[in-house]
């Protein structure tokens, strides 16, 4: 089918959740194709999940022999699998007595994290959980109630209770919605879809203190920024602190869908028998997929290479930003979970690059969102670089055209 036939067929059978424009067919390393055999940078990674790229060697082995093994058998009895993968998260994490329970998304992945908070806090009737204002966590009831964005809430009442919204980087803003009845504050210590904003380091030092003298826990949604994205293992590594718990799913698979709560000790056994519970969750099948992303990031370095192409393009966005600083504020973010920072809604520049063959992502209007592989080469950047740098250029030309008198609007010289 051509991408025509296949839209054509999506919009009769599908719902209309999602617009598309191109449809991709085969992945490879840093590269995809559509079905007209056009080749994309992908800068995207499905949303900061193939981190370790497209159909990497070691993961397609690991997931063909476990299909060929066993691929599931429910959570009513062991597979090896689950206790390996969940020693080497808490030892990654730096969290050597915590425990693991295996989900399916990040948003059941965080659905969890809230039931865990409110069963530890329920001994004190201690319920409620503070989120972030543009925060995400999730699009089931309880995860979108916890997300601190109206835009996916809407429609969708009567929402469950016991969410209260604080600034980021506020600390002063989450002491003024703290009562007897707090149980938890949720944090990305790096927000993704909320225009990738990384959390201050003073603020992340006081809210661990702050939580410890208030008695209520820390938990950390790692689902973006997880599994490397940042340079470290997770995000909170990036800050001397460590929350109480965190939740995993994206990158933990490269693309097999599996999420995780990872609890430290404090956490690690207040879910008993019967408290909670799911069917697919941690089949031998998805924890083969992520021991091969865990392996994989520890042997070929990942985390170094992340560092390193990660300040590599953040180095050449800065030049493309300094050349167009009056249209173009910043670049922030950690490793390779990079934004762009403009002063025009980003949707434009995303589509450019895709039609010069770099695929990167739209976020908060206007933030272009750079989330290429872990293992992404030099030279693969270096390319994106060069298509951001022409892309922006054109633009900038586009917009000065477009202005009846460029000084005005600052976009002319
Ligand atoms: C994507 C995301 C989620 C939701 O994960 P799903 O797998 O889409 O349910 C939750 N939290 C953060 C920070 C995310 O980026």
């Amino acid at each position: 089918m051509n991408t025509g036939e296949i839209a054509a067929l999506q919009k009769e059978h599908l719902m209309p959740t999602y617009a598309p424009g191109i449809a991709l067919v085969e992945g490879s390393g840093s590269f995809v194709w559509d079905a007209e055999g056009k080749e994309y940078l992908d800068f995207v990674s499905g949303i900061a999940v193939t981190n370790i790229g497209h159909c990497h060697p070691k993961m397609v082995h690991a997931v063909q022999d476990q299909v060929e093994t066993l691929v599931h058998v429910s959570n009513l009895y062991y597979n090896e699998k689950q206790p390996v993968l969940a020693k080497s998260l808490a030892q990654h994490a730096g969290m050597p007595g915590a425990k693991c329970f295996f989900a399916n998304s990040g948003a059941e992945a965080n659905e969890g994290l809230i039931k865990l908070a409110r069963l530890w806090g329920s001994e004190h009737g201690k319920y409620e959980i503070i989120t972030m204002r543009q925060s995400f966590h999730g699009r089931t009831l309880a995860t979108l109630t916890a997300t601190g964005q109206d835009k996916v809430k809407t429609g969708f009442g009567p929402l469950p209770e016991g969410f209260a919204y604080a600034n980021f980087n506020d600390i002063e803003s989450i002491k003024g919605v703290i009562t007897p009845k707090t149980a938890a504050v949720l944090v990305e210590a790096l927000q993704g879809e909320g225009g990738v904003i990384p959390a201050d380091s003073e603020f992340m030092s006081d809210l661990r203190k702050l939580c410890d003298e208030e008695g209520i826990l820390l938990l950390c949604d790692e689902v973006q920024a997880g599994m490397g994205r940042t340079g470290k293992w997770f995000g909170f590594q990036n800050y001397d602190v460590q929350p109480d718990a965190f939740s995993l799913a994206k990158g933990l698979g490269n693309g097999f869908p599996i999420g995780a709560i990872v609890a430290g000790e404090k956490l690690a056994d207040v879910f008993q028998p019967g408290h909670h519970a799911t069917t697919f969750g941690g089949t031998p099948l998805a924890c083969a997929a992520a021991q091969a992303v865990v392996d994989v990031i520890e042997q070929e370095d990942l985390l170094m290479n992340t560092q390193m192409m990660g300040a590599y393009l953040a180095e050449g966005l800065c030049e493309i930003a300094l050349k167009h600083k009056k249209w173009i504020e910043c670049v922030r973010g950690f490793g390779l979970l990079l934004g762009l920072v403009l002063d025009v809604p980003a949707a434009e520049l995303q589509k450019k690059l895709q039609e010069k063959g770099l695929l990167a992502l739209a976020t908060a209007g206007n933030v272009l969102r750079l989330l290429p592989p872990l293992n992404v080469k030099q030279e693969e950047v270096e390319q994106a670089l060069t298509l951001i740098g022409e892309a922006c250029e054109e633009l900038h030309e586009e917009m000065a055209a477009q202005s009846p008198n460029p000084c005005q609007c600052g976009m002319g010289e």
